[in-house]
């Protein structure tokens, strides 16, 4: 088999990219250095407007376009450019052929190795001018904090409609599905009165969180949902009936219409438990207020296992001596964000490892295979 992934070149080119910072909002080093080294190889690049409405240091998402041959839709290959933190002065080495960081920063491999890959496939292309299918390479602002540069990608200039996301982590894991996410978010206004002299005057808004939570069904709710709630938030003293409670949630389900039964379930909890605190009070009839709102954070990843991209995936990865598997994640990612858009994208990984701590590597026997995979289905892939 021809191997055409220059290894010495791939890893000089992630370990340049691990030293530019690019903690989420401060992209706009990366983003400068990435332009033109598209631009070197062969590349268009427009960036969109989406950095002013996140709040990067960085214009926008980066989309970049290599012609080929023509008639053919382009081919999607897209990575993150920002880190989570502490993402400064990332001081790289290589440790029995894992790249390391020397314990005080995460390494950044989540997701320049994606961008590493990605820039490698550039270079092959170019060097040896193989035919190949036109190209659109999206490097995304901010996807750490709930996708915000994949939201905000201007979807106008994206031709493409299959492609790959370079962001996992073995690269014997491809994610083909994730969780649809909605925050599920609970105000209880109850009645306040003194608790040694009037507790029959007042109404308890914990009184009224507890009997709900009590008939909720929280936790693993089936094999693809998922509820949790983290933050309350009530009270101030013991001598006083709590007047309000302020409880924060959310919501996974792999299924959509899971996703909004539990969500009616839950609410239904709230409304019956109140129905229970009703009071009578110097004539008025009082009853808790309970306001409840349930944004989504992101829609559902959703590449069916059957889709000739995915099939072709994990037989260019078997090719390779992979044995990858096509999974749910219980995460999102910038899939989740692309897959509302029609587009089909499932999440290859690199081999990065122990993501978002500092203990954070890349294990490059993984990252020489996921790139060969990756050129693979850029090359033969129809
Ligand atoms: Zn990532």
């Amino acid at each position: 088999m021809n191997r055409f992934i220059n290894e010495k070149r791939l890893l000089d080119t992630f370990l340049q990219l691990v030293r530019i910072d690019s903690e989420s909002y401060h992209e706009g080093a990366l983003y400068r250095w990435l332009c033109p080294e598209l631009k070197k190889r062969g590349c268009s690049v427009v960036t969109d407007k989406a950095g002013k409405k996140i709040g990067s240091d960085a214009p926008g998402n980066i989309i970049a376009t290599l012609k080929g041959t023509a008639g053919e839709k382009p081919f999607l290959l897209s990575a993150h450019m920002d880190t989570v933190c502490p993402g400064r002065n990332v001081k790289p080495s290589i440790q029995n052929g894992r790249v390391v960081t020397d314990g005080t920063t995460v390494l950044g491999g989540d997701d320049k190795s994606g961008i590493a890959v990605i820039l490698e496939i550039l270079s092959v292309l170019k060097e040896q001018k193989i035919k190949h299918r036109p190209l659109q390479v999206i490097f995304t602002l901010n996807e750490e904090n709930g996708m915000g540069g994949a939201k905000n990608l201007d979807y106008s200039k994206i031709k493409g409609r299959e492609g790959l996301i370079l962001d996992n982590e073995s690269v014997c894991e491809l994610l083909v599905q994730g969780p649809a996410v909605c925050d599920f978010i609970v105000q209880i206004q109850g009645v306040a009165s003194h608790a040694g002299v009037a507790p029959e005057k007042g109404i308890s808004a914990l009184e009224v969180a507890a009997q709900a939570l009590a008939r909720m069904q929280l936790g693993r709710v089936d094999e693809e949902t998922v509820c949790n709630f983290g933050v309350v938030q009530g009270g101030e003293v013991t001598n006083v009936v709590m007047p309000q409670l302020y409880l924060k949630g959310e919501v996974r389900s792999l299924n959509v219409k899971k996703l909004q039964k539990q969500i009616k379930h839950m609410k239904d909890c709230f409304a019956q438990a109140a129905k229970g605190f009703v009071r009578k009070a110097n004539g008025k009839t009082l009853r808790p207020k309970i306001t409840i709102e349930t944004p989504l954070r992101y829609g559902a990843l959703n590449v069916p296992k059957k889709a000739p991209l995915v099939q072709y995936v994990l037989k260019a990865a078997q090719k390779h001596g992979v044995a990858m598997k096509a999974l749910a994640s219980g995460g999102g990612c910038d899939a989740n964000v692309t897959c509302q858009h029609g587009l089909l994208m499932p999440n290859i990984g690199l081999g990065v490892q122990n993501c978002h701590t500092v203990e954070e590597y890349l294990d490059l026997k993984e990252f020489y295979k996921a790139a060969d995979i990756v050129l693979d289905v850029v090359l033969n892939y129809k």
